[in-house]
């Protein structure tokens, strides 16, 4: 009978110390009995940020502290090494691979500080370092436990575009790469280890698929591979309905579709890479979060099409770190194409636009970026419309620092009155709406408030749709910090 394949991913906290590491070969090992596996792993939590920061550091010539860290980093690994690896041929081993890794890192900032320039693809090989090394000790502490185990860097597997910091998949050759070097070790009854957040580019030059990525790697290897099941071992029981932090209650969702699961994600659900179900469209694999330390916890499974009978509300997110622009004035219906032009600004900056709302009136133009592109948009905006402001056909440019946005994420939504019930309550707990998205997706409605009404429009909102589970016990349901993102499973 054939074995069922799996591919399981372990983000920054679940190896971020041998005693992590432990629990993570002991999952493996249980379901190694049964099913093929395929591991993906983060850095140990915390290593991506800090690298991020030599390479900056590097750029601007601090050497000495970049020394510091290279020693810190060595002395993290060493300790993991050296409380999990007993037989000695294989410490030794394990501990050139990681020798080697460390001085090319080394190499990457001592060439950065020459050059006083830190390049995308320079930044993405020195913070690609951090999977680089958890993956051998990963499948060292696999071997040593009787585990047969080997290490593979995802260079060798995935092959992405040259976007550097943002990398997507080539599909096609990632799976010939996939069928080439992960069946025949699976064929062997090895567990192959991949390095998360990394591929490389047609040519060979490591890039990175963005901050907290690992969740993609998975997914695309999954994808690549027609795994069964993937599964997304983190910190947190799963998708929680909010925030826990902000709303007391919130308790983890069973089983989601992907469509909401990724909206949830897009909207500050930081549990999952906003890229990751992306992989998956086609092929409807299964998707499960489960917690590395709870693993008794059912956690929530992701499938194409959610529970037959979910309600019509999953979950609410919320985005603090945002704020709004404001491009009006009566003036501005007579401008000539004005929404063509604000957008092709926001694309020159590249700012991601979150949230736009137009009157019909057209007397204003209203849409959210995140705060740290905000000025930047503002000031082209304000560059664009120059000489419509001086002759006052548009009135102003404005920014409002201090908001936030809340998403309602659903589906079936029309016809079921959630938007009525939605800014009823809101209206009697006071908080004040300031605009309004509704996608006609029927997935998401998403509104602006002030940020210190946030807390409050979120725990309405959930109260509204009673998405506190009534048999919530208040156990583990912390936010990930699995990460270096804030509350993201990443290392
Ligand atoms: N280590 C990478 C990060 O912190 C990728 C990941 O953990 O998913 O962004
Ligand atoms: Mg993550």
């Amino acid at each position: 009978m054939r074995r069922p394949l799996r591919v399981m991913k372990f983000g920054g906290t679940s190896v971020g110390d041998a005693a992590c590491v432990a629990k993570v070969v002991e999952i493996i090992r249980t379901a190694s009995r049964e099913s093929d596996v395929v591991v993906v792993v983060s850095a140990m939590s915390g290593v991506t940020n800090k690298l991020i920061d030599a390479g900056t550091k590097s750029e601007a010539g601090d050497g000495a502290s970049v020394e510091l860290f290279f020693k810190g980093l060595r002395e993290r690994h060493d300790v993991v090494v050296n409380t999990l690896i007993h037989s000695a041929a294989q410490r030794s081993r394990l501990s050139r691979k990681m020798a080697v890794l460390l001085q090319e890192g080394e190499r990457l900032c001592q060439g950065t500080t020459l050059l006083r320039e830190l390049t995308p693809r320079a930044r993405d090989s020195i913070s690609s370092l951090g999977e680089r090394l958890s993956a051998p000790l990963v499948a060292a502490a696999l071997t040593e436990c009787g585990v047969a185990s080997q290490a593979i860097e995802a260079t060798e597997l995935i092959q992405t575009d040259s976007c550097h910091g943002a990398a997507d998949p080539c599909m096609d050759v990632t799976r010939e790469r996939c069928d080439a070097h992960l069946r025949p070790l699976l064929r062997k009854g090895l567990v192959p280890v991949v390095t998360g957040f990394i591929g490389a580019t047609a040519g060979g030059v490591l890039t990175t698929l963005g901050r907290g990525g690992s969740d993609y790697s998975a997914t695309i290897l999954g994808a690549a591979l027609d795994a069964d099941e993937i599964l997304i071992w983190t910190d947190v029981d799963g998708m929680l309905t909010a925030d826990p932090r902000l709303v007391p209650g919130a308790c983890t969702i069973a089983e989601i579709s992907y469509r909401e699961a990724a909206e949830l994600a897009h909207f500050g659900a930081k549990v999952l890479h906003p890229k990751t179900l992306r992989a998956l469209i086609h092929c409807g694999i299964p998707l499960w979060i489960r917690n590395t330390f709870a693993p008794e916890q059912s956690g929530t499974k992701i499938t194409p099409a959610g529970p037959p009978n979910g309600r019509g509300i999953r979950g609410l997110t919320c985005i603090s770190d945002v704020a709004m622009i404001t491009v009006g004035g009566p003036g501005i219906v007579g401008v000539p194409d004005v929404l063509g032009r604000t957008f092709a600004t926001t694309a020159a900056v590249r700012a991601n636009v979150l949230l736009i709302s137009q009157s019909s009136s057209q007397n204003d133009i209203c849409l959210v970026v995140s705060s740290s592109v905000a000025k930047s948009t503002v000031e082209a905006l304000r560059r664009e419309f120059a000489h419509d402001l001086a002759h006052e056909k548009v009135e102003h440019v404005t920014l409002d620092p201090t908001v936030a946005i809340v998403t309602v994420v659903g589906r079936n939504m029309r016809g079921s009155g959630i938007v009525g019930r939605t800014f009823g309550a809101l209206g009697r707990s006071g908080v004040n709406v300031i605009a309004i998205a509704l996608g006609s997706s029927e997935c998401n409605l998403s509104f602006v408030v002030s940020r210190e009404d946030m807390k409050d429009a979120l725990v309405t909102t959930h109260r509204e749709f009673q998405l506190g589970c009534t048999e919530y016990t208040g156990a583990n349901v912390t936010v990930s910090c699995d990460s270096d993102t804030p509350n993201a499973d990443n290392a």
